[in-house]
């Protein structure tokens, strides 16, 4: 597909928009009138008039020929209402070529509930919904959950202060790789991988001291703690204690108010694993069956079978844990909407206290989209999270969270649904960037936030092990930027 974009800057609003209605296309970028018109052409256009600008969009095709045409006056915001409008002209003739209806509109940003309470603030819940859905051509049924999204985590965000913290720990090994997974990930059956793990374990345990340090020196209170990876679970049941020891001496954990570990992979998850993890205070873990059909297991290149995913949830609670999280991915290779169903059925039916429910995204380097596989429709996708909201619902499950990865099937969302009083803060806390978060490990991102304000710095950690052990103290000097950051708003 060429997309012409012509005369404007929108340019990253216009691909987004065209690979909700074409994922599978590859979208080349001209700012001429193309010259070959072979294949599908989108060509979106703004002529600027001394009182407006005309924004045209048109789809081409052999011979078919859609256009629409808006018409936007100059005004205090101009740039935006040319933008929004330009998305819109392109919208319709999109959906006219292709008969496909996202349900989130033109809507294609990283938090849609974000916007929506950025919304209420200005212009009032009322009046937030319309706007939702009359101008961002959102659908009723995507306005209601972002709305209750919005609601249930302006909650939590109100317990966060100018001085709170988060803390991420990274663990970039997983026991081997799904196929649709992007991450840095390394297979821990790979002798070299697994050979880098002690001592990355040991470089990981000292950074978490320092971090410890500068927290305690600017005063910071810890809210919340998130393992995540890659699958922390891979390592073993010694380095995992090594490394909450680390936790437990570096910060103060009688002020934290969540702190979870994400097993993740239920082929990970042993009886020792999970008895250190209660001795040294986890509250929360998350144990991720993605689907309770071996076919879409075996398809997706996990190693573990539903009933393992069932045994290491039944272990976790006979030992005490009693806030629990399960991952489902809607729209893997070869599931089915009623497949779908049954796993949420599985799930519900062993009462985890949060289920997360995600859409499948085609990340580019994924093996899943390199390997050319069969890829599931937009279309069913919507089905099955349709699916999953209404049996959640019916089950007493509440959406509390919600963001969307690019590419994700149909431009759809991954929700966080949770019983009463069992919203993951973290969550809430990382993706609405209430205050800072303090990450270590390999891939970990080092948010710092403006104590009384909106502004965020980042501090990028190595991706790779190798790196983030070679380069450790480059790193370290990197991480000094806490304290100077934290000293340049007093
Ligand atoms: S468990 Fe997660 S991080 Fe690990 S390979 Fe699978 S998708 Fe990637």
């Amino acid at each position: 597909m060429i997309l012409e974009i012509l005369s404007h800057n929108f340019h990253y609003e216009m691909e987004n928009l065209c690979r909700v209605f074409y994922p599978f296309e590859k979208i080349e970028i001209a700012h001429e009138p193309s010259v070959n018109r072979d294949g599908i052409v989108v060509s979106t256009k703004l002529v600027e008039s001394e009182n407006g600008a005309r924004l045209f969009a048109g789809f081409f095709k052999g011979g078919r020929a859609i256009k629409s045409e808006k018409f936007v006056e100059k005004d205090i915001d101009f740039s935006n209402n040319c933008e929004l409008n330009m998305a819109i002209a392109l919208f319709e003739v999109l959906l006219k070529a292709t008969d496909y209806v996202p349900s989130w509109g033109i809507l294609t940003g990283v938090r849609p509930s974000k916007l929506m309470t950025s919304l209420i603030s200005t212009m009032g819940a009322d009046n937030a919904q319309k706007y939702f859905k009359e101008k961002l051509l959102v659908s009723p049924e995507k306005t209601k959950l972002a709305y209750s999204v919005a609601n249930a985590e302006k909650k939590i965000i109100e317990t966060s202060s100018p001085n709170s913290l988060s803390l991420y720990i990274s663990i970039p090994f997983c026991p081997t790789r799904c196929s649709y997974c992007s991450f840095v990930s390394h297979s821990i059956t790979n002798p070299n991988a697994k050979k880098l793990v002690p001592l990355y374990v040991e470089k990981l345990a000292h950074e978490i001291e320092i971090t410890g340090e500068y927290a305690s020196s600017l005063g910071l209170r810890l809210e919340s703690i998130y393992w995540g990876g890659g699958t922390p679970t891979a390592i073993s049941a010694d380095e995992i204690d090594l490394l909450c020891r680390a936790i437990n001496n570096s910060f103060n954990l009688k002020q934290c108010r969540e702190y979870t570990v994400e097993a993740g992979r239920p082929d990970t998850i042993t009886e020792e694993k999970l008895c250190v993890l209660k001795q040294n205070g986890i509250s929360r873990i998350s144990i991720n069956p993605q689907s309770f059909n071996n076919d879409v297991l075996k398809n997706i290149g996990r190693i573990h079978t539903a009933e393992k995913t069932v045994e290491a949830l039944e272990m976790a609670r006979s030992m005490g844990f009693g806030n629990i999280n399960m991952d489902l991915i809607a729209g893997l290779p070869g599931d089915t909407v009623d497949s779908l169903g049954i796993s949420v059925d599985t799930a519900v039916a062993r009462n985890p206290e949060n289920i997360t429910v995600h859409t499948l995204a085609l990340k580019r380097s994924s093996t899943l989209v390199t390997g050319g596989g069969k890829i599931t429709g937009g279309d069913i996708t919507s089905e099955m999270l349709d699916i999953a909201q209404n049996k959640l619902l019916e089950k007493g499950y509440s959406p509390y969270y919600m963001y969307r990865q690019s590419r994700s099937l149909g431009n759809l969302e991954n929700v966080g649904w949770c019983k009463q009083g069992y919203e993951c803060l973290y969550n809430v806390f990382m993706m609405e960037e209430c205050h800072t978060v303090l990450a270590a490990g390999a891939g970990a991102v080092t948010k710092l936030k403006q104590p009384s304000g909106q502004y965020i710095e980042r501090i990028f950690n190595f991706k790779y092990p190798y790196e983030y052990i070679s380069r450790f103290d480059e790193l370290m000097d990197r991480k000094k930027r806490i304290t100077s950051f934290y000293y340049s708003y007093k």
